[in-house]
Parts: C-alpha cells; structure tokens; sequence
C-alpha cells in the first residue's frame, strides 16, 4: 500500500516525498479517499497517527482541482485548539504544499495581528484558534465568506477549554454550503451533538486505539548507528529478561544480528519475509516455547507472532511511524503483564521521537550506560571521533560526559504536547 493509490497531482507526491512518508497510516487509508470525494467525515483518532495528512493531502488536491486561487480569498478553515497544534498543522501544510504554491496562514493570540491579518488575506488555507480568529472577525479585519472546507481538530480538546460558543460564532460567519472534516480523539456527547449538528451524512473513519498499553514502559538510548550492535549485547547481558523481541528495519539486518546474537551467548532466532512458512513456524514455535530467548524481526514479519513470555521490546532500528511503534510495543506487557520497551536512537531520529513521545503522552526518559564507550570509532576509521562530533543533534551528548545510567534532561519538551 503506498501513496499512489490515490492519484495525488505531482507536486502533492514530491511534497509527500520530500516529507518521507513511504505508506499511508491507517487514519491516512480510511480519510483520504473519503475526502477526496468531499464527503463530511467524522474522524476518530488522536494526534500522532498522522491525521493531519490524512486531511491535508486531499484539502490540497481539492484545492488544485477546483483551481482555486493559491492565494486567497481562503477557501479552507482548520480549527485548533492550541497554538502549537495551529503551528503543526501549518507546517505540515507548507511541508506538503510547498510545490503547489498554495499559501497557509496560521493565526493564534499571544503576538502581534497585523501579520496575520496580511497573511489570511492571501491565504487559500487558514490554521486558527478559535479565540483570536473571532476577535478578527469581530474587528472585521478579515472575512471568511469563500471558506467551503472546514475542519475541527482535537475537537474533544477544543470543547474540554471552552471553545464552543466561539466554534458556533465563527461557523456562523461561513457560508453554508461546505465539506466539514471533524477530528476528535474520544466521542464524549458534546462532540456527538456537535457532529450532529455540522456534519451532513459523514463518513465515519476510525483507527483502533493507538495508545500503547500503559502497562509498558518505555526509554530512549540514543547511541551512534555504529555502535548499536555493541550497546544491544551490553544491554542483553545486564537486563534481566524473558523473552527479547528486537526490530529492525531491513530483513538483511534481521539476519545477521540474530545469527551474530546467537554466536554469542544468546539463543537467538529471526523471522523476515524471505523465509518459507516452515522456517517461520520454527522460529515461532521455538521463540514461544522458550527455545530461543532473543528473536529479531522486521515488521511485516512480526505481524503474526503472539507470544505471553515477551518481557522486553528493542527497537535496535525506530520504526518509520508511530502507529508501528505502538504495534511492536504491544508485543509486550500483555495480559496483565507489565512489558519494557527500549529503544535506540541516533540523531537522524529525533522527528520520529516526538512522534513517539505525542502518542505515548509523556516525554519518554533517555538513558545512558556508565561503563560503555559512546566514543568508540566507526570501524575502519583510524581518527578517533571528534569530541563534538554529534553537539549539534542534541542527541548524545551526555553520554560523552560519562552519566550513569541515569535520565538525562534532554531534548525537546515540545515532544510532550498533550
Ligand atoms: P499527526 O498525527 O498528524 O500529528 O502526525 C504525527 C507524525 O507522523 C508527524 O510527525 C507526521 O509528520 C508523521 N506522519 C504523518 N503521516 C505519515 C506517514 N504516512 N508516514 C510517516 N510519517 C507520517
């Protein structure tokens, strides 16, 4: 399943491209088609699966379709409740659209209007918290009567603080005739009476809950790409552990660490997608029976594997969404047991470790080994690395400095937004 599917003009592809996004997320799968056919949806889903593409892409294709003027009067409303999530989703527009030359206007209290007056008058999209949006209305300082999309984002969130009254005024300064998109992640009875009264025969779009348990605990250890292999065999020999489910991104990859695991002190297994079906119920069985105490999969592959003994998740590689992190951990801390799940993270990955971070709902703690040695050379290099070689990333810093096995208070507190 990728993004061709849908048949996104060229300029959305290369935007869709440059984001490195390679498959649709499930929320994506089940929106798009629907708007792209200018249904209503109500769509359930929290922030972090990727939702805001799933209603960007196909506003802009809309967009490009009706030829509509890529610079005003705006044609699309998306309210948020927050100003950070107002400045996400118009990064994610302008990240998506930048080939399109179609123009985003964010606007939010707390800094100067006149800016964001300018820029919602050459706007075709405009991302607003309700609070400041109807201040500009009530200023008459802009207008919203060419607006036929509008959506409502984290509406359960935008109720929770009190911005109904203010979602009624401005939706009743939009002409009536519009697709409206409602995002929420729960669907308490407010929100049911306010799709009610928006939403004309909505398709409804839903993604399980992509929380992960919460009986699973999670941690960072960010490492250099050249050194995972040694930090994981470390970390096998001094965790105390059942069962090892570790991830990586490449069958190849899934093979050799196994067979290197398993010619050191572990009984260790894989599972990839070039395996016969006879070779995978083996390694299965033996993994769920005990037999191997290690198995390292890719992604499909470990869709199948239902396995109570698993105490430990290692993501050797981070995964390319969120929504898979979510599916690996939850081979962990299954039935009524508590799971651990590890991950190792370069400075490449710190976009996704947000993400993460968003759908777990909490910063997640980065840990360092006091005895291992983050400095150790890429092999084949005779210069030791210099001592400031990954500074600039933020990610590895501390470890340098020799921390124990501690937290260290690093890293973006953007990555906990809700
Ligand atoms: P959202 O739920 O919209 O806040 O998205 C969460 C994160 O997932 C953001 O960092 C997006 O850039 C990223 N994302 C969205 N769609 C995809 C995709 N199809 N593949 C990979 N990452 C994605």
């Amino acid at each position: 399943m990728n993004f061709d599917q849908f048949s996104f003009d060229g300029r959305i592809a290369s935007g869709i491209k440059s984001c490195g996004y390679e498959t649709p997320t499930p929320i994506q799968q089940a929106a798009i088609p629907e708007v792209l056919k200018g249904r209503d949806v109500m769509g359930l889903a929290q922030t972090g699966t990727g939702k805001t593409a799933a209603f960007a892409l196909p506003i802009l294709q809309r967009l490009i379709d009706a030829e509509a003027s890529k610079q005003g009067p705006a044609r699309v409303l998306v309210l948020a409740p927050t100003r950070e999530l107002a400045l996400q989703i118009h990064e994610n527009f302008v990240d998506l659209g930048r080939q399109t030359g179609i123009r985003c206007a964010a606007v939010f209290g707390g800094v100067g209007q006149n800016p964001q007056i300018k820029a919602v008058r050459r706007s075709a999209v405009v991302v607003a918290c309700p609070g400041r949006l109807i201040d500009l209305l009530n200023q008459g300082v802009i207008k919203l009567d060419h607006v036929d999309t509008l959506v409502l984002d984290e509406a359960d969130r935008m109720l929770d603080m009190g911005f109904l009254p203010d979602i009624k005024r401005i939706i009743k300064r939009l002409p009536e005739q519009r697709q409206n998109l409602l995002f929420s992640a729960t669907m308490p009875n407010d929100i049911r009476k306010l799709a009610d009264r928006i939403l004309h025969q909505p398709a409804t779009v839903q993604v399980a809950n992509t929380a992960p348990a919460a009986s699973v605990s999670h941690s960072f250890y960010p490492v250099p790409q050249h050194l995972k292999t040694k930090l994981l065999e470390v970390l096998l020999k001094t965790t105390n552990h059942e069962s090892v489910l570790i991830f990586t991104r490449t069958k190849h990859k899934a093979k050799n660490l196994a067979r290197k695991l398993d010619r050191g002190s572990h009984n260790a297994t894989f599972l990839q997608g070039n395996m016969s079906q006879n070779q995978r119920q083996r390694a299965l069985d033996g993994f769920r029976k005990g037999d191997f105490n290690v198995m390292v999969a890719t992604d499909i592959a470990a869709r199948g594997i239902d396995c109570d003994r698993i105490t430990h998740v290692i993501n050797f590689d981070i995964p390319d969404t969120p929504e898979t992190y979510t599916h690996r951990i939850g081979r962990t801390g299954r039935a009524g047991r508590t799971g651990v799940a590890l991950s190792f993270v370069t400075s490449e990955d710190k976009s996704m470790m947000r993400s993460i971070e968003r759908i777990v709902g909490n910063r997640i703690e980065r840990f360092t080994l006091e005895d291992f040695d983050y400095n150790q050379p890429v092999p084949g290099r005779n210069q030791p690395r210099p001592a400031n070689a990954r500074s600039r990333s933020g990610v590895g810093h501390r470890q340098r400095q020799g921390q124990g096995q501690k937290t260290s208070e690093r890293g973006s507190r953007r990555g906990a937004r809700r």
